[in-house]
């Protein structure tokens, strides 16, 4: 047949050139420690991600080795991001808050050959580095290392090409259990990510958007902003700083439009903002995920004109799964509906999809009801994990089972009910820890709760809630549960609430319930006497 279209490789660096063709001074702003502020634009990181992959090369990475960094959010990290895939390197972000333990097996088992790090680090990679036996440069972000190293480089460079299909990125879930494993992205999973990503009913990102990423560049690919940011040309806004008067100021000064972040650091943000009237400037739309996000906290923003984007992912999803936004019947619902609808996890973007099946692995209807695990398949899901002889784990129709407990709604909403490890198994049916964990952070007084099952004779298991109050708060048992009595079905009801000074919480800032239910699983509960 006569005729035909381009072959036009969806290679990720296509996005930087874009980005430095057509968006070359719109500004990638840092805020690095001591308060020091620095300025570049896409331009300026396109040109110094050239100089950082002739680097690179000087130094013997080749094509498909990985690149290690170990840092916080600033623009030297994203000309490493570039510079590390442009040269048709694999980057390896490494999330920093992990265990010693974990940091040496998921640097050797990444076999990073580089490794950039912030100086705030270095006492960590002095400590590892006997035991990192592949690394054979490291190189500070910081004392003008990093600056030097690509200083004395020309910026004339063309990126490797290749397959779409080939490797540019190393990602490592938190896993709370066993090892945790590294997955693969490629150039196209990455760019078709990014291409949904921006559209408006999932980050709705464009030239005029100007993002404060809070989540960290080592969680799940920072979310993609790197990558979604620089495909639109809107301006990036990094700190190493996200405590709340910071986060602030920067808000104001830089005209912050959209930020995203897991629910913690909004609860810090929304305490602060009550008790000093800071205001958050022109932030109109706040993307939350990571975990489940409480009613008060969607009615907090929404209250405020700021649009929640509440969304469900994971490392393995790219990470983007699902993202809430008005529905097409929008207009016809009222305040109270809108927020039920804004508490699930939204809908799937072109892309993905979903479905839920029961323990025998039969399909269960998305009738709003009927919870079972949620399985996923798509153009940025994963196949197989990274060096694991365990194989794909994915079934002969592409199913990935995500591990967590779902129902799915009429309309194809998300509502995320728990981990499958989380859920409270009592005189055999199911309650949401979630769901009882969202609703005690709505009672005044409540600064964070955990929901964990306890053995119980009768039941098999029944709730325990952990409570940490909010500073001067004198907040009852009593108080909670009649607050949870007008939110969950009578028998979800914990049978007992302990205070508590503080609940742990994983590497990217998730309740840490593996060791909740080690410490409480024998707890003796007054009703099972
Ligand atoms: P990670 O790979 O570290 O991002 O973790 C992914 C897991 O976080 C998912 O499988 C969910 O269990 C949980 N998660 C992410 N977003 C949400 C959300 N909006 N609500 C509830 N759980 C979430």
């Amino acid at each position: 047949m006569l005729g035909g279209m381009q072959d036009w490789p969806l290679r990720v660096m296509r996005i930087l050139d874009h980005a430095e063709r057509e968006h070359g001074t719109r500004e990638i702003v840092s805020l690095y420690p001591g308060g020091i502020k620095a300025r570049s634009d896409w331009a300026g990181i396109a040109r110094d991600a050239r100089k950082l992959a002739r680097a690179l090369e000087r130094l013997g990475v080749r094509k498909g080795d990985r690149i290690g960094t170990l840092a916080m959010n600033h623009g030297r990290h994203l000309i490493a991001w570039y510079g590390a895939i442009g040269m048709g390197g694999v980057l390896h972000t490494i999330n920093t808050r992990l265990f010693d333990e974990q940091l040496v097996y998921i640097v050797n088992h990444a076999e990073d050959r580089i490794l950039f790090y912030d100086k705030v680090f270095a006492p960590l990679v002095e400590r590892l580095r006997p035991r990192w036996t592949g690394i054979e440069h490291f190189v500070c972000f910081d004392n003008g290392e990093f600056d030097d190293l690509i200083a004395a480089e020309s910026d004339d460079y063309a990126w490797v090409e290749g397959d779409e299909r080939e490797p540019m990125m190393l990602c490592y879930t938190s896993g709370t259990t066993g090892n945790p494993k590294g997955v693969l992205y490629e150039h196209r999973s990455t760019l078709i990510h990014a291409m949904m990503q921006i559209s408006p009913d999932v980050f709705d990102l464009s030239a005029r958007a100007v993002v404060l990423p809070v989540v960290p560049m080592f969680h799940a690919a920072g979310w993609a902003l790197p990558f979604s940011t620089a495909m639109v040309g809107g301006k990036l806004v990094y700190s190493t700083d996200y405590t709340p008067p910071v986060m602030c100021e920067l808000m104001r000064e830089e005209g912050v439009t959209h930020t995203a972040g897991v629910p913690t650091v909004w609860l810090a943000l929304m305490q602060h903002v009550e008790g000093t009237g800071a205001d958050l400037g022109k932030l109109n739309t706040v993307h939350i995920g990571g975990s489940a996000a409480p009613r008060a906290m969607i009615k907090y923003f929404t209250d405020r004109g700021i649009r929640v984007g509440h969304a469900w992912g994971m490392t393995e999803m790219s990470p983007l799964g699902t993202v809430g936004a008005a529905t097409g019947d929008w207009d016809l619902l009222d305040e109270e509906q809108r927020l039920d609808y804004m508490c699930r996890q939204g809908r799937v973007p072109f892309g993905v999809e979903l479905r839920t099946v029961d323990e025998e692995g039969t399909l269960l209807p998305r009738d709003g009801r009927s919870s079972g695990r949620l399985q996923t398949r798509g153009a940025w899901i994963v196949r197989q994990y990274f060096q694991d002889d365990k194989g794909e784990v994915i079934d002969e129709e592409d199913w990935f089972d995500t591990g967590d407990v779902a129902i799915l709604h009429p309309n194809g909403t998300l509502q995320i009910t728990d981990r499958s490890k989380d859920v409270i198994k009592s005189g055999g049916e199911w309650i949401s820890s979630i769901d009882l964990e969202n609703a005690a952070i709505g009672c005044p007084g409540v600064a964070e709760a955990a929901a964990v099952g306890v053995r119980h004779p009768k039941w098999d298991e029944r709730p325990l809630l952990l409570v940490v109050r909010k500073e001067g708060a004198e907040v009852t048992p009593d108080q909670i549960i009649a607050h949870l009595s007008g939110h969950v079905a009578k028998w979800w009801l914990p049978d007992e609430i302990l205070f508590v000074e503080s609940l742990p919480h994983t590497a990217t800032g998730k309740l840490l319930k593996t060791a909740l239910r080690e410490q409480y699983r024998d707890y003796k509960l007054a009703s099972a006497a």
